[in-house]
């Protein structure tokens, strides 16, 4: 392939364009806010799992005391009526029947409440580890939040430089000649790197040296011959600093 010495330098610019293209796009991809989200991710994760835990903790208590407090009502209710009936006065078998229950009622009752009140301090302890899991679960969801502003600025950022590259890329490969950037984008397609400067006898590709016969194909090729390295493909371009 032909091109002149000047079209062939400017593929250096091409080249130098779509090196920043690609460095930006893993730029984009490898934001250390991105596995920073993703870690505080899985942390919320394995939160709310506590959290609904800590909750049904709470929730047990709950129902548990609620049944403790019905049992107390209806003893509560039948000691009422036992009294009522002691009040009303009777027959002495009678009297000491009810003081007997009643008795028996006062210490249900006091057992009741008793364990009630274990519960209800179970109840403290498990609203207070709830409080304690959402507190994190807050605090992770404001970095969360802040993370992705972070990710965000620097997307748009992004965005910005690549739309500035974009459009000095496109000038600069209209005015070279379709075979020769046909010939790049296709060797830049594999590996990132279309053409390099060949200076100090090396392939500014691969960086390998070349010496006798090799370098000679170098220097005697025509200025406008395209040469390529034998070892990469690419294309080297010749330049005053290739000092040949
Ligand atoms: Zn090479």
């Amino acid at each position: 392939m032909k091109a002149s010495p000047e079209a062939q330098r400017r593929l250096l610019d091409l080249q130098a364009v779509d090196t920043a293209l690609a460095q930006l796009a893993h730029r984009r991809k490898s934001l250390p806010e991105l596995a920073e989200i993703e870690a505080v991710a899985r942390e919320l994760s394995a939160l709310e799992d506590e959290r609904v835990r800590a909750q049904v903790a709470v929730d047990d208590l709950d129902r548990d005391i609620s049944r403790f407090e019905k049992d107390i009502e209806q003893v509560r209710t039948r000691k009422d009526r036992d009294q009522q009936r002691l009040n009303a006065g009777g027959a002495l078998r009678e009297i000491e029947g009810l003081q007997h229950e009643m008795a028996t009622l006062n210490r249900r009752q006091s057992e009741l409440e008793d364990a009630e009140l274990e519960l209800m301090e179970q109840r403290e302890s498990a609203e207070a580890a709830l409080s304690e899991v959402q507190g994190r679960i807050n605090a992770a969801n404001e970095r969360r939040t802040a993370a992705e502003r972070r990710r965000d600025e620097a997307v748009a950022d992004i965005t910005k430089e690549q739309e500035f590259k974009t459009s000095s890329r496109a000038p600069l490969a209209a005015d070279l000649p379709g075979d020769l950037v046909g010939l790049y984008d296709k060797i830049r397609a594999e590996s990132g790197l279309g053409a390099a400067l060949f200076r100090s006898g090396r392939c500014g590709g691969c960086r390998i040296e070349l010496y006798g016969a090799d370098l000679n194909r170098v220097k005697s090729a025509a200025p406008d011959d395209v040469v390529r390295c034998e070892e990469c493909r690419r294309i080297m371009v010749r330049t005053a600093e290739s000092g040949l």
